[in-house]
């Protein structure tokens, strides 16, 4: 036997032996073992950094696209962007055989802070129907905005190239869009570009807001906003790490649900967060040249985006953002001072990075809408005092189903560490391991081995209502 072979066969019987011990050995997170879906790795190898070029080199060509810029014109604002896009999305939508349509999704904003007269904003709404009668109506909306402003955020005249805040962003999605567009899902993706960032995120509250009435089922977002400059004002240059932020407490947790936080964890456990942790398996999975870096915060410091309004309405959501920022190049009227150029001009954008940020993306987002939902009802069973832990969960609708996966790991671990499946079935218990001592969690699976996000489990029985007791030591 060669060297090579017995080396195979000895990790063979490691793994038959005793798999937990090797992923618990790692102290990484896990792999997630279909990162090879046949049709994921062409839409990563078909983006193509030359297509995010032209469309960042175009939306730069209009002068400026701040959203109070002059609507009619077919050459300078964001009108002629705006056409340009809604066309761009039109020829993407030729190769899907019917599935994508694509709509011009136009409001009148009143007035407000940045907006000193009610303005139409339109979104650009591209929507790649799932196949899977189950799934259709789950959506998955990926999106960029395509304003952009100088210094002042209401000057509708000067130049405001907007090369990385946020035609990165746009470029981006444009071009998931025209690759994805001839590949099937099960579920329904959305390819988004918005106006109205700078204004106040006017253009994603418009659509979130709609979604929220008609009770879609969003059951994840991604904002990309400023994901192209790969040489920070630090002087860092770094070409293979994209940040993802995501909350830890809902934005729209209810005083009731907190209660219940407080009895029994979950601070790090809001299903944004684990939107940001299966980017990070997944992502790397398929684009083993990036890094995913989790940032554990809604966004950056006391800063906001498009991903908020989205949030506020309980639908899961995340940012996409470069590592190292240079803040002489976003909200800059462009200009010379002591020899330093400042705007967001298409020279300090890196093309190659941006498709590398979208590969990201797109593996996350086909994933997402290849696999099962993520499962419904999910618990940790309270009756009763055990050193066992007993979790329940509701079947999938879906016809391709293989069965469930818990996952596990130690309470101070950021990330999931532990998995095992555990068949086709809506109730297993982890023996001799307690809840008070892990973080578990279920994920779905179907036969192909795509995986859902993980659910946290809500506790079912005897729950929080005993911290509400007031203490004796209050009374007077
Ligand atoms: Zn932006």
């Amino acid at each position: 036997m060669k060297p090579i072979s017995l080396l195979a066969l000895a990790l063979v019987i490691l793994f038959v032996i005793s798999p937990q011990s090797i992923a618990q050995s790692s102290g990484r997170r896990m792999q997630i073992p279909n990162s090879r879906n046949r049709n994921i790795a062409s839409i990563v190898r078909e983006i193509d950094a030359k297509n995010i070029e032209r469309t960042i080199r175009q939306l730069v060509a209009f002068g400026t696209r701040n959203t109070l810029s002059e609507q009619n014109d077919p050459k300078r604002g964001i009108g002629a962007a705006r056409d340009w896009l809604y066309a761009e999305f039109l020829k993407a939508a030729e190769t899907s055989g019917g599935r994508m349509t694509v709509e011009k999704q136009s409001f009148e904003q009143p007035k407000a802070q940045r907006v000193p007269q009610p303005t139409i904003l339109t979104n650009i709404v591209a929507t790649l129907k799932g196949i899977q009668p189950e799934s259709a109506d789950r959506v998955y909306v990926v999106s960029g905005h395509y304003d952009s402003m100088c210094t002042s955020p209401t000057d509708a005249k000067c130049d405001a190239p907007g090369a990385n805040d946020d035609a990165s962003g746009t470029a981006a999605v444009l071009e998931m869009a025209r690759v994805m567009a001839k590949y099937q899902f099960d579920a329904t993706i959305v390819f988004m570009t918005v106006p109205g960032e700078e204004q106040g995120l006017l253009g994603a509250t418009h659509f979130a807001e709609e979604a929220k009435q008609k009770t879609t089922n969003i059951d994840a977002m991604f904002t990309n906003d400023i994901v192209g400059n790969t040489l920070g004002g630090n002087g860092i240059r770094d070409r293979s790490t994209v940040r993802v932020f995501s909350e830890g407490i809902p934005s729209n947790e209810t005083t009731a649900e907190a209660n219940t936080r407080r009895s029994v964890g979950g601070e790090n456990d809001s299903a944004s967060r684990q939107l940001a942790r299966f980017i990070e398996e997944t992502g790397e999975g398929y684009v083993p040249q990036m890094k995913v870096m989790l940032i554990y915060r809604r966004d950056r410091y006391g800063r906001g985006g498009d991903h908020q309004p989205f949030l506020e309405r309980g639908f899961p959501a995340v940012r996409f953002t470069e590592v190292n920022e240079e803040y002489r190049h976003q909200h800059q009227n462009v200009r010379i001072e002591n020899g330093v150029q400042y705007g967001d001009l298409p020279e300090f954008v890196d093309f190659a990075y941006i498709a590398n940020v979208a590969r990201v993306n797109a593996a996350s987002l086909a994933t997402l809408a290849l696999a099962p939902a993520r499962p419904k009802g999910v618990s940790i069973l309270t009756a009763g005092l055990s050193n066992d832990t007993d979790l329940k969960w509701e079947a999938n609708k879906e016809p391709d189903i293989a069965g469930y996966e818990i996952v596990w790991r130690d309470t101070t671990s950021p990330v999931w560490t532990n998995s095992k499946p555990v068949g086709n079935v809506t109730t297993f218990t982890m023996k001799g391991m307690s809840k008070d001592n892990y973080f578990f969690g279920v994920r779905a699976v179907d036969k192909e081995g795509n995986r859902s996000v993980v659910v946290y489990p809500k506790p079912l029985g005897r729950t929080a209502p005993a911290v509400n007791t007031t203490p004796a030591s209050s009374s007077p």
